[in-house]
């Protein structure tokens, strides 16, 4: 919840409006300072419509500990300035005064060194991962060291996707101080040092009826503790199918706040798991319950079975996962740009795309990502290589115009990705949406996309399929229409929709859609010619329903009156 508080009319103005657009923030009504205290104990987010210093007077008494306080957030009375004034990360202030600034239209004013120098922030780092810090980390003298320009060491025993690091940081095998650690390993490293502990740790639970959580997690604590890992690390349980119900390990997952998976036995029957034993396979159908099941989690064993007199326990590693981003770029304006697609930008150490995207995306990125441009052609090769960056721990991002998913760069990519990597698609706005806001309202109806380009698809398909879509009567998006080596094929499906649709459909034609050289024309398909389409060009056929009005291309929504 965020809550709004006001102290002048301007502010309470701008307050009643942010409470109307957002349906989590709510207005604290009353004298300011009682508002604040009250909004102060519900809320995860203040803004606070008044001066910095009376806002800095109201706050000062209620402030208690960074990682737990409120963002707070200072707006002018002139509206002109959303001030992150404390909680800039932990509470959230800086996203917080990112989003009034959108909302009134302010400028957002955030003084947290990090941010102001894109440095990312230490508390911060790796968090989408579920990396969990260590507690006594020296967060302060690491970070200090970060945005100071002082060489920081990065020792991590495996590489995570954590996105490019400021050039200050280096990757390194020896723990010298300042020091970035990200291990699951009991640590005692030379200071300043921040140690996170990544979400690799699984561990294989097997149990009798009615074992209690504290036998549980007594032996779970003495397993990690021989092996010198750190519970912070650990992010499951995992078990068999017929534990489903069982207190104490549900008990045990829920105070270690992680989840219980449970496989079936027949699998973890098939897991080779070291130490099998006949009487646990009499009772549940499988040999091996705890290391099968962290082998069938996919992690490796670390530690084998260990047992009490209820309970048995074995611990593993999962692989690191890195991250594939495919993002579509939209026909080319930045405004069509949307923002998931920045983040993940941001997030990339590899880009991978042909020149003529990256380029438009190159201020984008933040210092150390690398680029890569093979050229076009080499779709397979352009996949591999974002891949490869991928199945290394690392975090690329393949990039297309438009969308990636249509006739873009998604589909190789994922016909060559297993679960290895964590893939997440970035939709774009594709060049048939972009042209159809440009024409009016054409795909206001059934309507498909055609590729024309005979490359990959032999020419007697894509026939098949143009015949296919006049016999249906469905608006159609041509594609590739035409290039530098194929320069027939438009006139021929042109023809071959006449043959099932009057010369007066209408038919727009939009080249270089929301870029420079854009054009848009309303044309006929007995009058569209065919030899001024090019590479850029989408070329939109309507159905027999498809009108012009006012110069504008239109596909009634329905046929009903
Ligand atoms: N993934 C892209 C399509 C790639 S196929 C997308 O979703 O838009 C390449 C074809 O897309 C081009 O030959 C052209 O027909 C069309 N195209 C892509 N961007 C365009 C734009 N800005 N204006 C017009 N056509 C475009």
């Amino acid at each position: 919840m965020i809550g709004l508080v006001a102290a002048t009319e301007n502010g309470r103005r701008r307050a009643r409006h942010l409470a109307r657009a957002w349906p989590d923030a709510r207005l604290y009504g009353g004298r300011p300072g009682e508002a604040v205290r009250r909004a102060w104990g519900e809320c995860g987010g203040l803004v606070l419509f008044m001066a910095t210093g009376a806002a800095v007077r109201l706050v000062a008494p209620l402030l208690s500990d960074k990682r737990r306080d409120p963002g707070v957030v200072c707006v002018d009375d002139a509206g002109r300035h959303a001030v992150s004034l404390c909680g800039g990360h932990g509470g959230g202030a800086n996203a917080l005064a990112r989003r009034v600034a959108g909302a009134l239209g302010a400028g957002p004013v955030i003084t947290t060194a990090s941010e102001a120098l894109g440095v990312p922030a230490l508390d911060s780092l790796g968090a989408e991962l579920g990396f969990r810090i260590e507690e006594g980390s020296d967060l302060a003298a690491v970070g200090a060291a970060l945005v100071g320009g002082e060489t920081v060491r990065l020792v991590s025993e495996r590489r995570w996707p954590l996105g490019p690091l400021p050039e200050n940081v280096v990757r390194s095998g020896e723990p010298e101080p300042p020091l970035i650690l990200i291990s699951d390993r009991a640590a005692d490293p030379p200071r300043p040092a921040v140690v996170y502990r990544p979400p690799s740790l699984v561990a294989g639970v097997g149990c009798s009826r009615g074992a209690g959580a504290e036998e549980i997690l007594g032996l779970l604590r003495s397993a990690l503790q021989g092996a010198r890992l750190s519970p912070k690390s650990l992010c499951a349980l995992a078990s068999v199918e017929a534990k489903r119900g069982e207190r104490g390990l549900l008990e045990a997952a829920e105070s270690l706040g992680v989840p219980l998976r449970l496989f079936p036995a027949q699998r973890l029957a098939r897991q080779p798991a070291p130490n099998p034993s006949r009487a646990v396979e009499r009772a549940v159908g499988t040999p091996s319950v705890a290391e099968a099941a962290v082998l069938a989690c996919g992690a490796t064993l670390l530690v084998e079975k260990r047992r009490s007199k209820n309970a048995t326990v074995a611990v593993g590693r999962l692989p690191v996962r890195g991250r594939l981003y495919i993002v579509g770029l939209g026909p080319g304006d930045e405004g069509l740009l949307p923002p998931l697609a920045r983040r993940a930008l941001s997030r990339a150490e590899l880009v991978v795309g042909l020149e003529r995207y990256v380029g438009r995306i190159r201020h984008l990125l933040r210092p150390g990502t690398r680029v890569a441009t093979p050229p076009l052609g080499e779709e397979v090769e352009r996949a591999r290589l974002a891949l490869e960056e991928a199945r290394a721990g690392g975090s690329a991002a393949l990039v297309s115009g438009g969308d990636a998913g249509v006739y873009g760069m998604a589909s190789p990519a994922l016909e060559l990705a297993g679960e290895e990597v964590e893939v997440e698609v970035v939709p774009g706005i594709t060049a048939a949406q972009a042209a159809s806001a440009l024409l009016g309202a054409p795909l206001g109806h059934d309507h498909c996309a055609l590729s024309l380009s005979d490359l990959l698809t032999p020419w007697e398909v894509i026939e098949r399929r143009l015949r296919a879509v006049a016999e249906a009567d469905l608006v159609v998006s041509l594609y590739n229409p035409r290039s530098g080596g194929r320069g027939w094929q438009l006139e021929r499906a042109r023809r071959i929709l006449l043959e099932r649709r009057p010369p007066e459909t209408p038919v727009g034609v939009v080249r270089n859609a929301f870029r420079e050289g854009q054009r848009v024309a309303l044309t006929s398909l007995g009058s569209l010619r065919t030899g001024e389409a090019d590479m850029n060009t989408i070329v939109v056929v309507g159905s027999s329903r498809t009108r012009v009005r006012a110069g504008r291309m239109v596909t009634p929504r329905g046929y009903a009156g």
